[in-house]
Parts: C-alpha cells; structure tokens; sequence
C-alpha cells in the first residue's frame, strides 16, 4: 500500500481530510483509504497492483459494473463532438423520454447535476407550488447536503455522529421537521399541528442512508393518504432507489405514486446527473414555464446525457432486475448464515439488487435498530474483508450493491472471504 499511503499524505495538505466526499476518507473504519487506479466490471485496482471486487459501485450509480463498454464506446463517440453547449440537444429530450417511459409518476423532468440538486431544487418547487413553508423528512434519510435537510441526516452526517451541522442558520432549519421512518403517528402528529404550512413530505421510499431499511406494509401507503388529506406534496427520493430496486424505482415495486420525484447516482451512468420530475400541472411551476427559478451551466450536457441513456437502454434491454435480485437474496442468505455459524449477531436486509449487513441482533425497521450496530465489529470485518480483496463500503451505515457486473462466481469468492473473516472479528 505505499503508493497509496503517498498519494494520501499528501491529499492531506491539499484537500480537506484528503477527499472530495466525508465518507471516502475511512474515518469510521480506522485507518486510510486505499487510491484506485482503474475499474473493470466488477473489479477495482488500486494504486499499488491489488483487485478487489467492489461492492460500493460509486455508491450506486455503477448499477453495470464499472467502464461498461457500450456506455464507454457511446460517450467516446458523443465527447469528441463537444462536451457542452447549454444550448439544447436531441440526446436531452431522448432522455426525458426514457425517463418518463420508465418511472411511472414523472410525466415532465428537469434535468441537473447531483442529487443533492434535485432535492433542493424539488422542495423549492414544492413550497412554490403549495405555497407553504415546511418540510417533513424523516430520521436517518439522507437527501444530500442541502443545507435545512442536513438535520438528523444519514449518510456521512450519521457515519460521523455530527448532529447537523455547524453553518446552517438555525433559521434555515426552522422548517424542517422530524418524523420517523415506519411511523406514521410520527407523521400525523406533526400534520396535526402544522398541517396548514406543510410543503411537503420527502423520503427515501427505502432508507439507503443508514444501511438498507425497507419500508414496513401500509407505511409508504399512510404518507400518500396523509399528503393528499393536508393538501402536501408527496417527495419520493429515489436517488438510490430510482432504477434499481426496479426500472421505475420503488415506487413501482410498491404501487405508490409520488408528486414528485428525485433522481441521480444511476441516472448519470457515472457522470454527474440528477433529476427531479413529477406530474405535468407542478412542473409546470418550473422556470421558464413558471415562477420557480431553477438553472444549471451543464444541466443536460451531452457526456452525462449519453452515459445515461445508454445504461437505462441497457437495464430495460437485458432485464436485468430479476437475476439481480436473485443473486443477492443468495448472498444474503449464505452470509447470514456464515455469521450464525459464528456466533455473530447480524440482520441483513435487503431488497432488489442492494443490501446491509447490521451487525445488529436486529429486526432492523427503523434508523434507532440500525443505531444500536456493533460498528467497532463492522470496522473489523470491513478490513478483515479488504485484506481478501473484497471491498464493502467503510461505514455500517451504507448499503452494498450488486451490478450487473458481479458473477455467480465473485460472489463466492466473497463468501469465502467471509468465511475467513468472521474468525478474526
Ligand atoms: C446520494 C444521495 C443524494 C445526494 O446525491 P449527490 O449526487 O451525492 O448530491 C440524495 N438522496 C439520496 C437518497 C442519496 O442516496
């Protein structure tokens, strides 16, 4: 590991924490992040020579692996011709049409360049268009760094125990209100009080951001009834969920249709896109059909356009979800088992093509079981697995995901990894 332990020293003199994203630098595992010098389908190289099979896909977008030749060739071909233009371009409306024929609420979209974009840019639209001021989230979900969403978030805010975060106004934050995940009497007593002013609600329809936490029956159902009963808006944030738990996110697994929508990670193929989108009459608030300003510089820019088309081309071509899900129900079974063989107390949960192992006794249904994680244990066994070259995410508190990429055979490899690694945890 001597080149990667250069590169991070001097990273350290040169970027906050040597990284462009909190989680990336390994502070809740101990220790420091190795440097990776290419991927291949299912493999990462680092640095210094060593493979590893990678279970953390960019977080998520990665749903094909990595450097996925057909979306490599197709943005080859589209970059040569000019990057950006912020003029429009044929790729963007294919897009949107691929978008719309894909998840079931979007009728019209906007496209941008994260996630934490269309969230913000979603609940802006919201309090635009209801005319009203606050937001219900709920505990443990993350919706990227926008700053009055940043309270009792997940993701590196909960891996870093940072209660929200220094330079955010309390003013900023005023309304934004906590509910809890699986608990609509949490949602209906703040309805109760504040029901007048309430925007709307958003959620991760299945929490991403503090493991993988399902949605109990009825519960995503409840934020529908409640909603429309107040007047609010209904945000499902599928950044994670959009185009991996099926083609048309979690709300088509769950019969369940939002006002809105947010997406990112897959959509971008890799690159840097989100997108929020949702019935024709809201999106018609959007600038410059209506009031509610929204822009981007290298907003539907023709790189990021291509590379996504092209995976969702793929994902509706090759069917790719049922084989997914299969293969990770498999990998959690025999996991499961490997650590009951152990001794070792863990809930995994899972769901389409993602998953967590809590180190937990569990059943983990809410961002409080998931808290209650053994994460001095799951730093053990994340470098217990790395030294075997297989590479989780270095937080309990993120989800696994399988790609398209990922064998029948890497997942053996991992189990029998895993089967060492519980000895020494
Ligand atoms: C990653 C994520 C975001 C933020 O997306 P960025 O592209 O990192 O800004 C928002 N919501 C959810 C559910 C996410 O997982």
């Amino acid at each position: 590991m001597m080149k990667s332990k250069e590169l991070f020293a001097k990273a350290k003199r040169l970027l906050p924490g040597g990284v462009n994203s909190p989680v990336r630098a390994f502070g809740s595992v101990g220790g420091e992040p190795f440097f990776v010098r290419e991927g291949r389908g299912s493999k990462i190289y680092d640095v210094d020579g060593n493979e590893y099979i990678d279970y953390v896909c960019s977080w998520g977008p990665l749903i094909l692996g990595h450097a996925h030749p057909e979306v490599v060739d197709f943005v080859r071909d589209v970059v040569a011709k000019g990057t950006s233009f912020g003029i429009p371009i044929e790729l963007e409306v294919s897009m949107a049409e691929a978008v719309v024929e894909a998840v079931p609420s979007i009728e019209k979209v906007r496209f941008v360049n994260s996630g934490t974009e269309a969230t913000m840019s979603a609940i802006r639209l919201a309090r635009g268009y209801t005319k009203r001021n606050k937001v219900v989230k709920f505990e443990g979900c993350y919706h990227g760094h926008v700053d009055y969403l940043l309270v009792k978030a997940g993701s590196g805010v909960l891996t870093f125990g940072i209660p929200g975060t220094p330079g955010v106004p309390e003013d900023f934050a005023k309304h934004t209100l906590i509910a809890r995940f699986n608990d609509l009497e949490s949602v209906e007593s703040l309805f109760e009080k504040y029901g007048e002013d309430i925007a709307c609600v958003i959620v991760e329809p299945v929490m991403g951001n503090a493991g993988v936490i399902l949605p109990e029956k009825g519960f995503l159902e409840g934020l529908r009834r409640i909603t429309e009963k107040y007047g609010a808006l209904l945000i499902f944030d599928e950044v994670i969920t959009g185009f991996r738990v099926s083609l048309g996110g979690a709300q088509e697994r769950f019969g369940i249709k939002p006002d809105l929508t947010c997406l990112g990670k897959i959509i971008g193929g890799g690159f840097p896109v989100g997108a929020y989108g949702g019935r024709t009459d809201i999106m018609a608030h959007v600038a410059p059909e209506g009031p509610v300003y929204q822009a981007g510089t290298l907003s539907g820019n023709p790189v990021a356009m291509a590379a996504g088309l092209k995976t969702l081309e793929i994902l509706k071509r090759e069917n790719v979800y049922p084989v997914l899900e299969k293969r990770m129900e498999r990998f959690g079974r025999e996991a499961k088992a490997i650590f009951d063989e152990a001794g070792i107390p863990v809930t995994v949960n899972s769901i389409a093509s993602m998953g967590c192992i809590f180190f937990t006794e569990g059943p983990v249904k809410s961002f409080d079981d998931a808290a209650k994680s053994d994460t001095k244990m799951y730093a053990r066994f994340f470098w217990a697995m790395l030294k075997r070259g297989i590479y989780f995410a270095p937080s309990q508190f993120e989800a696994a995901f399988i790609s398209w990429a990922h064998t029948d055979d890497d997942i053996d490899r991992t189990l029998e990894a895993m089967r060492e690694a519980v000895k020494e945890i």
